[in-house]
């Protein structure tokens, strides 16, 4: 790829009004069929509850987009439509152009370039893969947490001694998570703001409808994505923030070395060409990073002193951590999946439900919960830890 491509600035817009609404029989891949939707392991194709009310109402709010619904057995999905005809070479580049329409091929690739509804199921597939990837590395299944009746209501545990996991059967949320993809920002910042979108203040995860379920809103030109492996890769980083703070409960209180940390791992085990960095502002940005992480962990190393895990502590959010802290915090994750993944399961579980949904955990309980973590089950102090963490990543060597 050329890196005048990489540097273009791309605009997409929303296609025009088209008057008639998706229909689930338009879909290439089950066509709206019960049997071939059962077969791809979905359960709708829309008019289900979404955000603050439901997929009817944001699709009234958001009326210059198509918007194509799909519901899986743990996520829901909206995917809205794309325009590639729209996607311009612009001020972006270094070199002179004169704004013509250029290179559609290379721009709609990949599931990207897939008829709208068969775009849905990919991301929805996609979604999903990582939702049994975080059981996997929470080391828990759909059998761990409380079932719920069709009203919504928690059912009693049959086993008195079931320890707390929640309110609900998705990682111990009532409903399940939730991702709508919007084609810019404006669509985003509509969407984001409105009492009957997520109604948010400014973050792309949000709980809704009384703590039901965690609602992820991204647009498409976040960052100047504009390949699919990019734009999976962001919702994969979004999606895993959602994950581990609806863990049992929503406490939006997982140190933040962690959060990011385990975000990155996973955006960068689907491809390490694509790093997303989280802001608190109408949108996430994103960057595109070539670089081996491997390579600039081993360079912090022998830049920066000790001590490496203590200073990311203080930390409240994501966008105060510097690029230094995001790739230690990155490398410390994936040290832990890796050498010790039973410890780190139990350091997550130990962090997580702690006030069992009753109320809101503050940052220093969780801190002292972590240090009793990492004593009880990796038999490390923070130094202890920062030592056994520099070690492996000096002998690291296959990309990251
Ligand atoms: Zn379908
Ligand atoms: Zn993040």
């Amino acid at each position: 790829m050329k890196l005048t491509l990489l540097a273009v600035l791309l605009v997409p817009i929303a296609a025009p009004l088209d008057t008639r609404k998706p229909e689930p029989k338009d879909c290439s891949v089950c066509k709206g069929e019960d049997a071939k939707m059962k077969h791809a392991g979905i359960e709708s194709h829309g008019d289900f509850r979404f955000a603050r009310t439901d997929t009817n109402t944001v699709d009234e709010l958001l009326d210059k987009v198509n918007i194509h619904w799909i519901e899986g057995k743990h996520v829901k999905l909206g995917f809205s439509d794309i325009s590639f005809m729209s996607w311009l070479e612009g001020s972006g580049s270094d070199e002179k152009t004169d704004k013509k329409p250029t290179r559609i091929k290379s721009l709609a690739n990949g599931a990207l370039a897939f008829e709208a509804y068969a775009r849905s199921h990919a991301y929805l597939e996609r979604a999903e893969d990582l939702y049994l990837r975080m059981q996997d590395i929470l080391q828990v299944d759909d059998s761990s947490f409380p079932q719920v009746n069709e009203y919504g209501r928690k059912l009693p545990p049959t086993d008195p001694s079931f320890p707390y996991m929640g309110k609900g059967p998705f990682l111990g949320q009532v409903g399940k998570f939730e991702v709508l993809y919007v084609s810019g920002p404006k669509e985003h910042a509509l969407y984001a703001k409105s009492p009957d979108g997520l109604r948010g203040n400014g973050t792309n995860v949000q709980m809704v409808r009384d703590g039901e379920a965690m609602s992820v809103a991204l647009h498409l030109n976040d960052g100047g994505m504009w390949d699919d492996e990019g734009v999976t890769g962001n919702m994969l980083h979004h999606l895993t923030h959602a994950y581990l703070s609806g863990y049992k409960h929503n406490s939006y209180d997982t140190p933040v070395w962690i959060q990011e940390g385990l975000a990155h791992a996973l955006e960068r085990e689907y491809s390490p060409l694509f790093t997303s960095y989280c802001a608190t502002e109408d949108v996430s940005s994103q960057g595109r990073g070539t670089n081996d992480w491997n390579d600039e962990a081993k360079e912090i190393l022998r830049k920066l002193k000790k001590p490496y895990l203590e200073p990311m502590l203080q930390k409240a959010s994501s966008h105060a951590l510097t690029f230094e802290q995001h790739v230690t915090a990155w490398s410390m994750v994936r040290f832990l999946l890796d050498e010790h993944p039973d410890e780190f399961a139990a350091i997550l579980n130990d962090l997580h439900g702690i006030g069992e949904g009753q109320r809101r955990v503050g940052m220093p309980t969780i801190l002292t919960a972590q240090m009793n973590a990492f004593g009880q089950h990796l038999g490390m102090d923070y130094k202890d830890f920062d030592k056994a963490w520099a070690k492996w990543a000096k002998k690291q060597v296959k990309r990251g």
